[in-house]
């Protein structure tokens, strides 16, 4: 079987083509700018050489229409036909309540993500041209949703509900949902087995560090919180957006500054953060380096950031009542070894020593915790693409 995965942002599609047979890649891509000048389609077909494509995607249906075409391409194809595609899996990222769990596309499937669309604006209806565009070019070939909230929708209330008028939350469904849970739960499935343990008997804790960022607890295979909550913006401090503030910071600074809602949202979500406090990017390489030549408000992002970290985990190793694992993962997580070290060096108390030959590995899954660690610490490399291609096996299977 081969599953075609795809992730529908507003201006972006980014894509795998995986031989589930032996879950191979065998294709992967990306279109970026679609309806805006200077579209590209970089394409990377496995064996073969990249390429990029320049035509002008003007919607979606032309950027998945130009996949297609990459796919099957003489020079730079992996496949002879489209038919040899037996499912389509998508990147969903709000499900609401509705979804805990990844389903097969039909109407009313449709139907609740368009009802879904009001609490992700930015990016269920992108999801949503998506489905749409694949329906129109691969009729009958079946499509299925994988959701970034569904692995939370085992939170409790307790970790769901704020503390606002109940009626909110009826009216307008205003709780914590979390994001990043195909990620989360790939990666605590993957600990439970370098621990040799049964999944459901394994408490994890989970730091999917990326330019989003989140830390989730996975008590015996469930997500019981996670700092992310209505919306990406909450929780930890990120590339650029905020993480938890005063609220009424928020509105105290709409009325200095004369703010409308929309432009405070854009100071949030894309001039806070790192990029925020550094000033100078929202990338961490960069602000690792600024902070290395001396920039010491580079130094200050880096150290609000790696503290409000290391304050979820014993926060969360309090919420299960004990920790088996702590597992780094994303960009952040998978590759700065410094990162690492300054979370963890808060939590002595956990009785957590890195291996510091380990820890400075790159590139794949690894125990980087001393072998006198009370709690272990492990690297894992997430494949959320892997993930979704899984669950669109596995509903097809059915
Ligand atoms: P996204 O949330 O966009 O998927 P990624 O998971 O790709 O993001 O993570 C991107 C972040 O990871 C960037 O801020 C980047 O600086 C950081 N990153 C990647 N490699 C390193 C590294 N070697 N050292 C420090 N940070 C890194």
């Amino acid at each position: 079987m081969k599953v075609l995965v795809l992730n529908c942002g507003s201006s972006s599609l980014k894509y795998q083509l995986i031989n589930m047979e032996d879950e191979s890649v065998l294709a992967k891509g990306l279109c970026e700018r679609i309806g805006i000048e200077g579209s590209q389609l970089k394409h990377e077909p496995e064996g073969k050489d990249k390429v990029v494509f320049t035509d002008y995607m003007e919607d979606h249906d032309v950027a998945v229409k130009m996949v297609m075409d990459a796919l099957v391409d003489p020079n730079h194809g992996v496949v002879v036909s489209v038919k040899e595609i037996d499912a389509i899996g998508h990147r969903v990222v709000h499900g609401g309540e509705e979804f805990a769990s990844s389903v097969v596309i039909t109407d009313a499937v449709k139907a609740a993500l368009e009802k879904c669309s009001e609490l992700a604006p930015l990016h269920n209806p992108a999801n949503l041209i998506g489905i749409a565009a694949c329906e129109k070019l691969m009729p009958g070939v079946p499509q299925i949703g994988v959701f970034d909230t569904a692995f939370h929708q085992t939170m409790p209330e307790r970790a769901y509900l704020y503390a606002l008028p109940y009626e909110y939350y009826e009216k307008y469904k205003i709780r914590r949902y979390g994001f990043h849970g195909t990620s989360h739960r790939f990666v605590s499935e993957e600990a439970a087995k370098m621990l040799d343990r049964p999944y459901d008997q394994t408490k994890t804790i989970t730091c999917h560090l990326g330019n989003g960022g989140s830390v989730c607890a996975v008590r015996n295979g469930k997500s019981i919180d996670t700092t992310m909550g209505f919306t990406p913006l909450e929780g930890l401090v990120m590339g650029t957006r905020a993480g938890d503030v005063d609220a009424a910071a928020i509105t105290y600074l709409m009325q200095k500054e004369n703010l409308t809602a929309q432009e405070m949202d854009n100071i949030l979500n894309k001039k806070s953060g790192v990029l925020g406090i550094s000033g100078v990017s929202s990338d961490f390489r960069d602000i690792e380096a600024a902070s290395d030549d001396g920039n010491e408000r580079a130094g200050a992002a880096l150290d609000v950031f790696a503290y409000k970290v290391a304050k979820r985990i014993g926060a969360y190793a309090a919420a299960m009542n004990g920790v088996d694992a702590i597992v780094f993962t994303a960009g952040l997580g998978e590759n700065s070894a410094s990162t690492r070290t300054v979370i963890c060096n808060y939590l002595g108390y956990l009785g957590i020593h890195l291996d510091s030959y380990h820890n400075s590995l790159r590139g794949k899954a690894v125990e980087i915790s001393a072998p006198d660690s009370r709690v272990r610490v492990l690297v894992i490399p997430t494949n959320e693409e892997l993930v979704i291609a899984r669950d669109t096996k596995e509903l097809l299977d059915k």
